[in-house]
């Protein structure tokens, strides 16, 4: 069994019974994570010195949309609507070529960024082989990764069309049957469920009992309020259910989701760049008991990777504390209980335990501690040393991804002395540059006239 030892790490574990620990080692066999601890034995394992670096937990992307990573920078700059579209229609015309070489790259992206396990959140699968195209990037890129089926299906282009809903049952049951779905396993099936609301509850209902029957997760697009609460309603709504944003849910809705043991996937560069959501679901959930959890969401408009999407929640939190309080009259505002809602600590357990645990990974991933995967990253403080503090604030607030110096899956590196290990890099832009292009060809669209052809504005300009 191959044997890797860390050596001399500032251990960051977001684990209870191990903390945050200096000059400490961690020995990995095989695929798990063995001892932690002061000079353990070295024979018969890699060494690396892993002397100035934390190291932590891979992060956990609980919703990303990786079919979209050919067209980065598309709508960059989109408000309101513009990126619905602008950028859903092209999906109609991925061919499963097309489909692989965007996800793969997001999955190398997210990796490089330290990564290690992915939801892909898939609303790119027009017909079986759109499904097998996304499994197969799972296991080239090497991630802990997490196809969600997406039951919806917009692909009006392609043929023949896996229609959405039901009619997309059996084909999940096949790829349910090429996976043993267990949580150790570095790729699983999840079900991503139709819009929930009052009119669609029936099928929803459906949906959530056909994918308990294949012991799958569910996540869907939580941008109504009450739907928590309709789920609820039939008995129905248990913590493997992953709504992702919530912008618009009822305290009610998040009470339940409280009761329930249940998670919240925001996405906070994604959430506000339009102007659209409001952010308030964040503290209202924290504050009744919900485990809230980070992801990316829209690789067209930012990059991947959870280190800009932590800071922009410490951050954006605490304005939206502040104004509360100066609303409320408290100028100027002073720390008491609750107030500010989150720190440093909260959001890292969003990127890594909370992450894992909303995937249903909570017992194998997310942390540092004997028994867990092997999903370890090596953060270097080397260039301008360590902040004092609490070490999560090193990595919330004065980290950036070119500080991700090695990055171990399951066991595998990935990356290392900041160099990912088994990817063509050349041959993977490459690909996704013809995939853009394929597409936009088929579109009857031109790489970079974009702004032309949609945003009114620039066509005055
Ligand atoms: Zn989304």
């Amino acid at each position: 069994m191959s044997k890797t030892l860390f050596a001399n790490a500032f251990v960051v574990s977001c684990n209870a019974g191990v903390g945050d620990v200096a000059n400490t080692d961690v020995l990995v066999e095989g695929d798990v994570i063995k001892k932690v601890g002061a000079k353990l034995d070295r024979t018969g394992a890699e060494v690396i010195d892993a002397t100035g670096m934390i190291l932590m937990p891979g992060m956990v992307d609980t919703h990303s949309h990786l079919w979209e990573t050919p067209f980065k920078g598309r709508v960059a700059e989109g408000w309101g609507m513009e990126y619905f579209t602008n950028v859903h229609p092209l999906v109609s015309y991925f061919t499963p070529e097309d489909a692989y070489a965007g996800i793969y790259a997001g999955l190398v992206e997210s990796l490089s960024c330290g990564v290690t396990t992915m939801f892909d959140f898939n609303t790119c699968i027009h017909t079986p082989e759109h499904a097998d195209a996304a499994l197969q990037a799972i296991r080239d890129a090497g991630i802990r990764g997490v196809l969600g089926y997406d039951l919806r299906g917009k692909s009006p282009n392609s043929k023949p069309p896996l229609a959405p809903g039901a009619a997309r049952f059996p084909d999940i049951e096949r790829v349910r049957g090429t996976l043993s779905n267990e949580p150790t396993d570095l790729v699983r099936l999840a079900v991503c469920l139709s819009d929930v609301s009052p009119d669609t509850i029936d099928a929803a209902v459906r949906e959530i009992e056909f994918s308990r029957s294949l012991g799958c997760r569910m996540s869907w697009h939580c941008n109504k309020a009450g739907e928590i609460e309709a789920i609820a309603d039939r008995g129905l709504f248990g913590e493997d259910i992953l709504p992702a944003h919530g912008n618009y849910t009822t305290d009610r809705d998040l009470v339940l989701l409280g009761k329930a043991g249940g998670f919240l996937s925001t996405q906070p560069e994604a959430e506000t760049y339009a102007g659209r959501r409001s952010m308030s679901m964040v503290a209202r959930g924290h504050r009744v008991g919900v485990r809230v959890a980070l992801g990316v969401d829209v690789p067209v408009i930012m990059n991947l990777g959870l280190l800009p999407q932590m800071r922009l929640m410490h951050f954006l939190q605490r304005y939206m504390d502040g104004a509360v309080e100066r609303h409320e009259g408290q100028v100027p505002v002073v720390r008491r209980p609750g107030v500010p809602t989150l720190d440093a600590r909260n959001i890292l357990d969003f990127a890594t335990v909370n992450g894992a645990a909303a995937l249903g990974l909570g017992e194998v991933a997310g942390q540092i501690a004997p028994g867990f995967q092997a999903d370890i990253v090596l953060m270097d403080t080397r260039s301008f040393g360590m902040a004092e503090g609490d070490p999560a604030g090193h990595i919330v607030l004065n980290s950036s991804s070119g500080d991700i110096d090695t990055v171990m899956v399951g066991g595998k590196l990935r990356k290392r002395g900041g160099k990912m290990i088994g990817v063509d890099l050349e041959k993977m832009v490459a690909n996704r540059l013809a995939a853009r292009d394929r597409v936009y060809k088929k579109a009857g669209e031109v790489p970079g006239g974009l702004h032309k052809t949609y945003w009114g504005w620039h066509k005055e300009a």
